[in-house]
């Protein structure tokens, strides 16, 4: 000021001088920077806002006399209103690495957990919090059994990996606070000191629940398709099987039958007592071609699900007598001994009656043609005294028995257990297919069991009434 004199010289210039190289700066950064970038709009508010307080810094020229007051006071606060709008509108926010590494920590998809050397965790990000479900201050400053207190099993694993060696895509298992179950990878680093000391853990964890369940949803796919394909080439091959047995078993009657009258009609003065016996073989023959045709007729209805049943409530007692009373004269002629045992009471069933009559048939017409003259054939009924009451009857002979390696095998179509005393007695190898097929329809099970030379039980359940609907047939 004035009143100061020559001592106020050295202070004008320095102030001046600063003013001047400040304004220079601002507006060297103002004409450098792009049109209508922010750091123009900035360095021209911080222009004009110290233009205007270097203004107010004239209220000096007052003790000049020249009257300034109060407008030194008003430019001050322009100056005060324009920095407050640049720093609010433009925010100067120096962007440090400290600064760039937390925004980085916080915007990852991935938690990341940093522990101290003692297993303490230090440090955690917004990903942590969102998938584990805690809150930063309940689990920093803490080891993860103290914190994570939801899937105990979880942080103890965590404690120990933690404690040993580094990992890379480790599969853990947590359970969160809803209790659903994820999966998670796991990779750690330890981070050393400048003496080469450890100084931090650095675990980063990604939630891979739903890429996991996917990559289980395309194995069990995989798996599936595999199995359709397999059952596709067994079908295939069962049906070019089928078509070669079903030709040559029925081809060879007809061979029989064609070639005994043609020798009839060849020879015209052929004795009556072997005319006789080539038309007993003729008539045996198409019998068992109208055996083997019905057969393979009830099995090809049964498996493609055309076949017409006739459901309703059926006494198994009734059943049983009627196979019996029509295999009698065969047991009889055969010298076999039946019998029969029933459970009283036994509840009744629903069920296609005829075809339940036709397993028993098949059974004991099995168990007379596999025992010897003189054996004995026993027919028990029983119902079980579970809740659900199933009908259990087993056909016990005393015949030639089943090898054991054939139990389950004499149960598909043509197939005939491997004991030579077996082939030699006639038959097709369909009649168990036929059984188990009209068991499994009633929702039932049937099984053999065996003693090679001493005998075997056939058994099959049928679910009593209002106990389990007969199985809906699949094709
Ligand atoms: P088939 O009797 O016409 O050969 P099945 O399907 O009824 O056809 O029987 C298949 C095979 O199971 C028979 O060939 C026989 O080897 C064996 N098998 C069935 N029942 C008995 C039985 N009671 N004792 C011994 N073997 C039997």
């Amino acid at each position: 000021y004035p009143k100061s004199r020559i001592t106020s010289l050295p202070f004008i210039l320095f102030f001046f001088g600063v003013m001047l190289v400040t304004l220079r700066r601002f507006a060297t950064a103002y004409r450098g920077s792009a049109k209508g970038t922010a750091h123009k709009k900035r360095a021209g508010t911080l222009l004009l806002g110290h233009i205007v307080t270097y203004l107010a810094s004239l209220d000096y020229i007052a003790s000049f006399g020249i009257p300034w007051y109060p407008i030194g006071y008003i430019l001050i606060f322009a100056f005060i209103g324009i920095s407050v709008h640049s720093i609010r509108r433009y925010r100067f926010m120096a962007i440090t690495p400290a600064f760039a590494a937390r925004q980085i920590i916080d915007t990852m998809n991935d938690a990341l957990i940093v522990f101290d050397p003692d297993g303490v965790i230090r440090l955690v990000n917004q990903a942590t919090c969102n998938l584990f479900g805690y809150h930063e201050k309940e689990i920093v400053n803490k080891r993860p059994a103290g914190g994570m207190v939801n899937s105990i099993v979880f942080a103890e694993q965590l404690e120990s990996i933690v404690r040993g060696e580094t990992v890379r895509n480790q599969e853990l298992f947590y359970h969160t606070r809803e209790n659903a179950l994820q999966a998670l990878s796991l990779s750690t680093s330890t981070m050393l000191n400048p003496a080469g000391e450890p100084l931090a853990t650095v675990c980063v964890v990604s939630d891979i629940t739903d890429r996991k369940r996917v990559e289980q949803e395309r194995e069990q796919l995989i798996t599936q398709l595999q199995e359709a394909n397999r059952k596709l080439q067994a079908v295939d091959k069962m049906k070019s099987d089928f078509v070669s047995i079903v030709s040559h078993e029925l081809r060879s009657p007809l061979t029989t039958i064609k070639s005994f009258i043609e020798l009839i009609l060849m020879k015209p003065n052929m004795p009556e007592e072997k005319r006789t016996k080539f038309m007993n073989t003729v008539n045996t023959e198409t019998d068992r071609l109208r055996r083997l045709v019905n057969d393979i007729l009830d099995l090809a209805r049964i498996e493609a699900g055309s076949m017409k049943w006739k459901m309703e409530e059926v006494s198994v007692e009734e059943v049983i007598r009627d196979a019996v009373a029509s295999m009698g004269p065969l047991f009889e002629n055969k010298g076999l001994h039946m019998t029969t045992s029933f459970d009283a009471p036994l509840s009744a069933l629903t069920g296609d009656r005829d075809r339940l009559v036709q397993v028993v048939i098949n059974l004991l017409s099995n168990a007379a043609k596999f025992t010897p003259r003189g054996g004995a054939v026993h027919v028990a009924v029983r119902q079980e005294r579970t809740p659900d009451g199933q009908i259990v009857v087993a056909i016990s002979d005393t015949g030639i028995g089943i090898p054991k390696e054939s139990l389950e095998l004499i149960f598909e179509k043509f197939q005939r257990s491997g004991d030579p005393s077996a082939g030699a007695i006639e038959g097709t190898g369909l009649g168990l297919a036929i059984a188990r097929q009209i068991v499994e329809y009633h929702g039932g099970r049937i099984w053999a069991e065996s003693e090679l030379g001493k005998g075997s039980t056939f058994t099959f359940t049928l679910p009593s009434a209002g106990h389990g609907a007969p199985a809906q047939h699949e094709l």
